[in-house]
Parts: structure tokens; sequence; C-alpha cells
């Protein structure tokens, strides 16, 4: 029995699989914001954001966070501004900011009574970019309506614009017990699930519609609708993309920590962004003890990037690794060589503009070594169990040298940073 014993199997006459393009997907029509010069809507790319952890009183943490934050690309912050100390800190924490050399938009987060801090505090009314705003969070009855209209009255006033953030966890009950009564009416009931999500995109409709209604303009709304579930996300926001053209905030509302946050996000992102749902979107991860703020900007930044909506640092292909593997040099110098990418990178996107788009392969073996570093920019293939004690580095596709020794990492980093020289600098070939 052999191979050539067997019928050929051809393909003819079957369709070939469309590969879906690598390429930013059609969005959905949205009108364009200006939250404090970086815009948000379907005309400019999808913006990352996030939101600090620290007590915004204390402006000079809030600032260090917030600089982190906006180092690592986060494009806006967040902050909380739940107390007249926090929003009296707005001033220095812009302050801080700008003498940091930042001038990144802030936004605030207002809850129960942003009505007010917004009219005793008129400076950080003033000096934010945006006011988040949930419509289940500003009292109830006539009072809800009055402290509504007063945000609005303060943004019209200042010219800014708000999001309108309807959570979960925090639904206009009004509106829910409206539309759970209509529905009980009807022949043919919808779920309690279901009508909750109606609620959620009513509530946040009918606020727009009311902000419209007091003078703020069409192009000054963004709007959010956060769930905590993937499936409820996508029904959600498809809903929402379907009746208005307002930019959307995406987000999965309490992802969850470390891994699971990731995942949960990336899982519930994909598909909205993929069909060209969302214009600015925040990775809300609990952070884990000790571990940076910023993860939740890398996250954003790496759904995006795989998603090829946006590329933002250079992509370090590698392998996982198995028992081919000597050890585990090969996963230290991924690292390395992800770490030295991601350090430059402030630097490199001023000095070579288009770097980002720079594909490494950092292989650990033979058998898939070699394929991937040809095709990558630059890559190296390093020497699995029983092979020789060589790592062959392909530049554009050409074997560029064998390295070996115990500089093998180091050779490399300098091989990489000689190749971006070459390829994005200014005398670049
Ligand atoms: S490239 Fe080699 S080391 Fe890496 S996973 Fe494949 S076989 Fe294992």
């Amino acid at each position: 029995m052999s191979f050539e014993s067997l019928p050929q199997l051809s393909l003819d006459g079957v369709e070939s699989t469309t590969l879906p393009a690598f390429a930013v997907p059609v969005r959905r029509q949205t009108v364009s914001v200006n939250v404090g010069g970086v815009m948000v809507g379907s005309a400019h790319p999808v913006v990352v954001q996030s939101m600090t952890n620290t007590h915004t009183a204390d402006a000079e943490a809030t600032a260090i966070q917030a600089a982190q934050l906006a180092r690592a690309g986060s494009e806006l912050v967040r902050v909380t501004v739940n107390t007249a100390e926090a929003a009296a800190a707005i001033p220095e924490l812009v302050q801080r900011l700008q003498d940091l050399g930042l001038s990144v938009p802030l936004v605030g987060d207002f809850h129960y009574n942003g009505h007010i801090l917004l009219r005793e505090f008129p400076q950080a009314a003033r000096l934010l970019a945006k006011y988040r705003i949930n419509p289940g969070n500003v009292g109830a009855g006539q009072r809800h309506d009055q402290n509504f209209a007063s945000i609005i009255e303060v943004a019209k006033e200042y010219g800014k614009p708000v999001r309108i953030g309807v959570n979960w966890g925090s639904l206009d009950q009004q509106v829910l017990a409206r539309l759970m009564d209509e529905n009980a009416l009807k022949p043919s009931p919808k779920s309690p699930t279901q009508v909750t999500i109606d609620a959620m995109v009513v509530s946040a409709l009918e606020s727009a519609a009311y902000a419209e209604r007091l003078g703020l303009a069409h192009d000054q709304i963004i709007i959010s609708v956060k769930v905590s579930s993937a499936p409820e996300l996508w029904a959600v926001y498809r809903q929402l993309a379907g009746l208005c053209d307002y930019p959307l905030h995406l987000g999965l509302t309490e992802a969850g920590m470390g891994m699971k946050g990731m995942v949960a996000t990336s899982v519930a992102l994909a598909p909205l962004l993929t069909e060209g749902i969302g214009d600015t979107i925040r990775v809300s991860l609990t952070p884990e003890p000790g571990a940076p703020r910023k993860l939740e900007v890398e996250v954003a930044q790496q759904i995006l990037q795989s998603l090829g909506i946006r590329q933002f640092l250079p992509q370090v292909t590698s392998c996982p690794g198995c028992g081919r593997t000597t050890s585990t040099f090969f996963q230290s110098l991924a690292q390395k060589i992800q770490d030295y990418i991601r350090d430059q990178m402030p630097e490199w996107k001023e000095r070579y503009p288009g770097v980002e788009e720079m594909q490494v392969a950092v292989m650990g073996c033979v058998v898939n070594g070699p394929g991937e570093s040809k095709h990558a920019h630059i890559g190296i293939s390093l020497p699995g169990t029983g092979e020789d004690p060589r790592a062959p580095v392909y530049r554009d596709g050409e074997l560029l040298t064998t390295l070996k020794g115990p500089h093998i990492a180091e050779e490399f980093q300098a091989l990489l940073e000689q190749y971006v020289q070459e390829r994005y600098g200014a005398g670049r070939s």
C-alpha cells in the first residue's frame, strides 16, 4: 500500500473559500464626535480607551496612572468623578499630565451627583473632554429628568460631548418596569432577558433623544450599553446598531480577572468589530494584584490588531514550543523580543513610520521555524533537541546569517534593530 495506490483528490469544481480580507471591516456609518481632539466615529480609527482605578482626589497618583495608560496607547482616559474632592482635583490632574508632556483627553465618569459636581466645579467641567452619564444613576422620577437635563446643560455650555452609558447592573428601573408591563400584555411575550435587553436599548436611545431635545447636538453623543456576557452583548449592540447612527462605545462590563477577562472580552468584541460595530473600545479587566493597569490598553490594542483593524506594534509570531525545544531559552527569547519591541515603540513610532506593520518570528525548532521565519520580515529559528546548536536568521525571506554561541539573543536583537533602521528609517531603500 502506498499513496500512489489511492485515488488522487481533486478540488476542481470546488469553490475556493474566500479568505477574510485582512483589512478594516466596513464600519457601520456613524457621525463623528470630537472628544478633546480625538475623533470617534466610523470615519476614524476605532479608539482605544481605558479607565484609572485610583482615587481621583489623589491627583498625583491618578496622574501617574493616567500617564501609564496614555503612554501604553490609551487615546482617552476616564477618571471617576464621584466627590467634590475628585472634581476639585481635575485641574491639578490635567496640569500634572501636561507637565509630563501628555495631552490625553480625560473623560469624567459621573453617577448620582454629576449634575451637582459639574455645576459646583466649573473648572472640572471645562477641562474634562467628555462626561459619562448613566441614565440609571441620575435619580428617579422628575428628579431623573431634571438631573439629566442639568448635565446636558453643562455639556452644551462647555461644548462637551457626553457618553450615555447604560449598564446592565444599573439599568433605569422605570424603563424596565414599563417594558415589562407592556410585554406582559402581548399575546407572545418576550423572555425577561430579551425585555431587559430591549429596556437597555430604549433607555439609551430615549436618553439620547431627550439630550437632543434639550439642545445637545447629534454629534455630541456616544452610546454604550454594557452587559457582562458575550451573547447578550452581541444581541444588544446589534439591536442598537440598527436603530441609530451614534458612535458606539464597546466593552464587556465586569469582564473579570486575568485570562478569563481577556478571553471573555476578546470573544465578546470580535464578532461585533468584524461586523463594523464599535467606534471606541475599552477592556474592563479586574487587575490582578500588582499587575499594571495598562494591561487593559494592551489587550484592547491586541484585539484590534488581531482582527486587522488597527496596527499598533510589530507582531511577534512565536510557536508554542513542544518536546522538540531544548530549554526555556526559546520562551525567554520570544518574551525578550516582545518586550524589547514594546519598549522601543514610543521612539520607533516617531522615527520609523510603518514599523508597526513589521512581522517578527521567533520559532523553537527546524520543523516550522525556517518556514515561519521566511514569511516574517525578520525571523529566527532556534535549534531544537538534537539539532545543530545554530540559529538561522531570515530577513525578507532570505537566509541572512546563522547565529551560534551564548549571545544569540543579543545578536538577534541587534539584527532586528538594524532591520528597523534600514527598512523604516529616513534613508530606507
Ligand atoms: S516549531 Fe518546533 S518547537 Fe515549535 S512547536 Fe513546532 S515542532 Fe515544536
